[in-house]
């Protein structure tokens, strides 16, 4: 079946190997990043581990994700003000903005959602496009978004996001902590190291979905004893 291939190929792509710590590493879940480092695979890059492997669902994000990044980024290539795909990076931080407007020194992140509607941008979107805002020392951000389940004539939402130097500045220091963390998680074998999301309510839905919530949840209540056993990490791994 060629979703089956969809899936082996959204594997790959997933672990291949990218130099750096990537922005969408460290603003989603830095533990989910390291857990996925961490995985044992095969020379392609697939987990051993069956329950590790991509699913519909992942396949159904990568392309819907990717299908309006290609579309957009295709229509602005049409205006020299815009570059496409601008590589940023920080020390060991490496980020891919959709678009930069050259003109106004502002990222811009396109997004697909399936939704009919939207008043605010979500969380996740604005922590990307906060952590470009901070990597590139710009004020304002503009999140496009389209909405599938938008049938009429407005299947668009642009948001504009201010920052001020302060709070660039805190982001960046945080991107610094987390890209520290989640090299220290990978070099150490310990995820337990890395930052999680499970408390934060506006990220946390993203659990539902993470293939190492169990080990994720054993760590999460090993720190919160007094004394935690320093075998039960080894153990969970
Ligand atoms: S369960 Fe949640 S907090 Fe834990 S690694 Fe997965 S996404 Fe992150």
């Amino acid at each position: 079946m060629i979703l089956d291939k969809l899936k082996e190929a959204t594997d790959i792509h997933y672990n291949k190997h990218r130099e750096g710590i990537h922005v969408s590493d460290i603003t989603l879940c830095p533990r989910e990043a390291c857990f996925r480092a961490l995985e044992p695979k095969d020379k392609d890059g697939i987990p051993i581990d069956k329950t590790k492997r991509a699913t519909n669902t992942d396949v159904n994000f990568f392309s819907s994700g990717h299908a309006i990044h290609e579309a957009i980024q295709i229509l602005a290539s049409y205006f020299p003000e815009y570059e496409i795909e601008k590589e940023i990076k920080h020390g060991d931080i490496v980020g891919h903005i959709d678009l930069f407007d050259k003109t106004n020194h502002i990222p811009i992140e396109a997004k697909s959602a399936r939704k009919g509607t939207m008043e605010e941008p979500q969380a996740h979107y604005l922590k990307q496009l906060e952590a470009y805002m901070a990597l590139t020392n710009a004020d304002t951000g503009i999140i496009l978004v389209q909405l599938l389940q938008h049938f009429k004539d407005k299947p668009f939402v642009e948001f504009y996001h201010h920052m001020t130097e302060e709070q660039r500045e805190a982001t960046l220091k945080q991107l610094e902590r987390d890209a520290i963390q989640l090299k220290s998680g990978i070099m150490n074998l310990m995820p337990n190291l890395v930052r999680h999301i499970a408390d934060d309510p506006n990220l946390n839905w993203k659990c539902n979905y993470c293939k190492w919530f169990n080990p994720c949840l054993a760590f999460r209540k090993l720190e919160s004893l007094d004394k935690p056993n320093e075998n039960a990490v080894e153990e969970i791994l």
